[in-house]
């Protein structure tokens, strides 16, 4: 095991790592911003470098000064969380050649998975069920377009091979719309990500949003833990995810969880990774694989007993998996709400000092954040403070439990959108379960009205 890992994030994640860092017996170094100087769990680390000041790119995304962190300290191995470099393929490489261990898939895992149009491929070639669409990236005569978008059946959408984070995409419902949508869509996206492709989906109108999570180790072992629902999003943002799926059959999703572990193991896959699906009529179709560990991996955690950051670091070590599929089980129901550091029904962001944090406990409870009493949210950075967790023997039991937390908890000194998790638990449609990906904007749409 490494005796020295550098954590280069910030907030609940890097806490998380460094808590598997203590039970695995590695020392850990932390690399923050002059924004996060005095946080808790920068002083808990048992080192800690400044790496640059509060904007990321100075920071948290500043290459050259993480890599030099890990030299000072003597780290062996740098673990990249979630968002900043964790999906940069030029940055994993960049570990690797100044001799450290990257915790996460081969660079070329990360790079394949990061064009869309390569991974698209990559994943019908692995047997994995993708949304019907143009062979690779469009071509550029009208005519042909206009065929395949016939042949696909309209709606449909257009996507940015380079795309992310939700951007890079616009629907399309009629033919005379198509060439000017593929028009902008590409100068968009060789504006933003450097990369013209674009290419042709069938727009899903009604989908849920369903992912598996697997593991895989360097020596072609892999196992799924498993689904994740994460349909109630605002903007692509998933606000609650929940596991496991309501209303979804166990059949159905073993069988598509097997197709991901099998692909692991047909494209050499390292680490842990998810495979991201919308699910409509009965069918799964990938839309992308993360190849890192996702901010709702705690779920997956309470109903399957794997503590998945500490098994990244142990694949990453080297190490074999130490369970089989059949060793897997899935038991409860796990909830997780995102809280964040915003206007409830505004979104408007509210950073600032929290005066008084009270964060909930008691059975069924898990709390991963980094905040407390007197801790100052700064601007620079994504809103989350904390993720609040509820376990169940059922999925009732797992909601009652979670409504109970969201009652006891309070934040002052900054808004946070605790007010719409406690509306959404109590939501009629949320708690029959099934809800699908446009359900949150609609209802936020009607209170408007
Ligand atoms: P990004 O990498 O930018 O997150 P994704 O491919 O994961 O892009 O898609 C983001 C979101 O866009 C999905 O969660 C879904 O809401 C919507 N979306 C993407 N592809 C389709 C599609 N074919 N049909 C319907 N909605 C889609």
């Amino acid at each position: 095991m490494f005796e020295k890992l550098l954590i280069a994030n910030r907030g609940e994640i890097a806490l998380r790592i460094q808590r598997a860092c203590r039970e695995l017996g590695i020392k850990t170094v932390v690399v923050h911003s002059q924004a996060d100087t005095e946080a808790k769990y920068v002083k808990l680390a048992d080192e800690s470098v400044c790496i640059g000041p509060a904007p990321s790119r100075d920071s948290y995304l500043n290459v050259p000064a993480i890599i030099s962190a890990a030299e000072v300290t003597d780290a062996e191995a740098i673990h990249p969380g979630y968002g900043f470099l964790s999906e940069n393929a030029d940055f994993a490489e960049r570990v690797e050649k100044s001799g450290f261990v990257f915790i996460g898939p081969r660079p070329e895992s990360i790079r394949m998975m990061g064009d869309k149009v390569s991974a698209k491929d990559a994943m019908k070639k692995a047997g994995v069920p993708v949304v019907p669409g143009s062979e690779g990236a469009l071509p550029d005569e009208p005519k042909e377009i206009l065929r395949i978008a016939r042949t696909i059946g309209y709606p449909v959408i257009v996507k940015a091979a380079g795309g992310g984070g939700g951007r890079g995409m616009r629907v399309v419902h009629t033919e005379a719309a198509l060439l000017g949508a593929v028009t902008m869509t590409r100068s968009e996206a060789q504006a933003a990500f450097n990369n013209p492709n674009v290419y042709l989906e069938k727009f899903l109108e009604n989908p849920r949003h369903i992912e598996i999570q697997v593991l895989a180790d360097e020596h072609r072992n892999a196992v799924h833990l498993g689904e994740r629902d994460c349909s109630m999003q605002r903007r692509h943002q998933k606000i609650i995810e929940e596991a496991p799926a309501p209303g979804i059959p166990r059949r159905a999703i073993d069988r598509i969880a097997q197709r991901c572990a099998d692909a692991c193991r047909k494209m050499n896959y390292r680490g842990a990774g998810t495979f991201e699906f919308l699910f409509e009529n009965g069918e799964f179709y990938i839309i992308e694989m993360n190849t890192r560990v996702q901010v709702e991996h705690p779920i997956t955690e309470l109903i399957t007993g794997i503590d998945i950051v500490q098994e990244q670091i142990r694949i990453a070590c080297g190490e074999k998996l130490r369970f089989r599929q059949r060793d897997i089980r899935l038991q409860g129901h796990a909830i997780e709400c995102r809280i964040n550091a915003e206007d409830p029904f505004r979104f408007t962001p509210s950073p600032g000092r929290i005066t008084a944090w009270h964060p909930p406990g008691g059975p069924g409870i898990r709390v991963d954040s980094h905040v407390y009493t007197n801790y100052f949210v700064p601007p620079n950075y994504d809103s989350m403070i904390a993720k609040v967790i509820a376990y169940g023997e059922t999925r009732e039991q797992a909601i009652r439990r979670m409504r109970i937390a969201l009652s006891e908890m309070a934040v002052d000194g900054i808004r946070t959108n605790l007010p719409l998790h406690r509306e959404l638990l109590t939501d009629a449609h949320f708690v029959q379960g099934g809800t699908p990906i446009h359900y949150l904007e609609q209802k936020l749409a009607l209170r408007r009205a």
